[in-house]
């Protein structure tokens, strides 16, 4: 395993951590959620990632009961939860959002269902054009300082609310964001690599990323190439919306870059979903690449990604930048 630092902060993350987005809630319960955390954990993942909004709030309490059968000591693992769309089906105006009141209430609640004392990431899972930046920047600040929350972030906010963000922090002497969290992929390039590669510079917001979505829900892997398996995502209830990714003429595009890529991994002597979760790990602004897996055997498959590093040379990159066609600028640098 690799670590990065969480953008400026001090804080060590693995570069492959593991997520319970769908999964936790819909597919696995909390004995095979701690099967699947172990194998990760076993191979030097040392972040998981939650929401209150994940399986209404079940996500939180199925990791915190694998958490606490665990017996891994505190210290050793990051755990994070996010803030926005609440825990409830159908929340009232109080029970989601960025007031100061839910971040609050969705804090305590998120840290009862994980069983923890404290969150080390709390996410603004959305920005909330209903509340003015300084009243979220200050409840984050205010759970900080209360020693409720570590590190605080946001996810899928504009680059120029994260400036809002960092000068409302620098005026008021509060804290500012910290990290982000950014749906990346091979198929979803512009807002890490364009969009932001002005808040990575230390010297101002020292953004650090932990990215979602790295395999596209799992089109990234190939299984969708002939169709939809049975025993995969879109194929749960609930989730049809994702099968969108199937049609249209983007899609059909989409499956012949997938098939493509398949052979240059064969070519590599890996699997296209070590692959596509390498190359994720190859941008050096992704402190890390936020996997997901409803088996075993997906995780310990993903988390041997990095062997793929070394084969990652300027000319494979290159060949799979042609393949996307969806280059934007360069931004690989060396891992640090
Ligand atoms: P991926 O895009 O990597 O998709 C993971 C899914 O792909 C798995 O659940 C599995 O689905 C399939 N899969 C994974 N590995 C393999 C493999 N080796 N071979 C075949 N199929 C595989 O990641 P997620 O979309 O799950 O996102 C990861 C995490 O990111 C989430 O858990 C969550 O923590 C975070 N996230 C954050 C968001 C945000 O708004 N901040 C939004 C979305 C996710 P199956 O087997 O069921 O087909």
């Amino acid at each position: 395993m690799q670590y990065r630092r969480l953008g400026k902060s001090g804080l060590q993350v693995s570069v492959l951590s593991f997520g319970a987005w769908v999964t936790f809630g819909n597919q696995l319960d909390a004995n095979a959620a701690l099967e699947l955390m172990a194998a990760a954990y076993e191979v030097g993942c040392n972040f998981f990632d939650n929401a209150e909004a994940y399986a209404s709030g079940r996500a939180e309490t199925i990791m915190g009961e694998a958490l606490s059968r665990s017996g891994w000591r505190r210290d050793s693992y990051i755990v994070s939860s996010k803030v926005f769309f609440g825990s409830l089906e159908k929340p009232s105006r109080l029970q989601r959002g960025l007031s100061r009141k839910h971040i609050y209430e969705a804090c305590y609640q998120a840290i009862q269902r994980l069983q923890c004392d404290y969150l080390d990431l709390y996410f603004c899972h959305r920005p909330d054009a209903k509340v003015p930046i300084e009243e979220t920047v200050r409840a984050m600040t205010e759970l900080i300082w209360r020693g409720d929350v570590l590190y605080w972030g946001t996810s899928e906010w504009s680059a120029q609310q994260l400036m809002e963000a960092y000068a409302v922090a620098r005026q008021y002497n509060l804290i500012p964001p910290t990290m982000e969290q950014p749906e990346y992929n091979m198929f979803h390039r512009y807002r890490v690599e364009v969009e932001y590669s002005r808040l990575y510079n230390e010297d101002t917001l020292g953004l650090g990323t932990t990215v979602w979505s790295p395999l596209a829900s799992g089109l990234l892997t190939g299984k969708y190439n002939e169709g939809i398996p049975a025993d995969s995502r879109f194929n749960l209830p609930g989730y049809e919306w994702l099968k969108e990714k199937l049609t249209g003429s983007e899609a059909e595009r989409n499956l012949e870059r997938v098939k493509q890529l398949a052979q240059l991994a064969d070519e590599l002597n890996t699997s296209l979903p070590k692959l596509a979760l390498a190359w994720c790990v190859k941008n050096s602004h992704v402190s890390t690449v936020i996997t997901g897996a409803s088996k075993v055997s997906q995780v310990q498959e993903n988390f041997t990604a990095l062997d793929v590093l070394p084969s990652l040379t300027d000319e494979v990159m290159a060949r799979v930048d042609t393949i996307l066609g969806n280059k934007e600028t360069g931004v690989y640098g060396a891992n640090t």
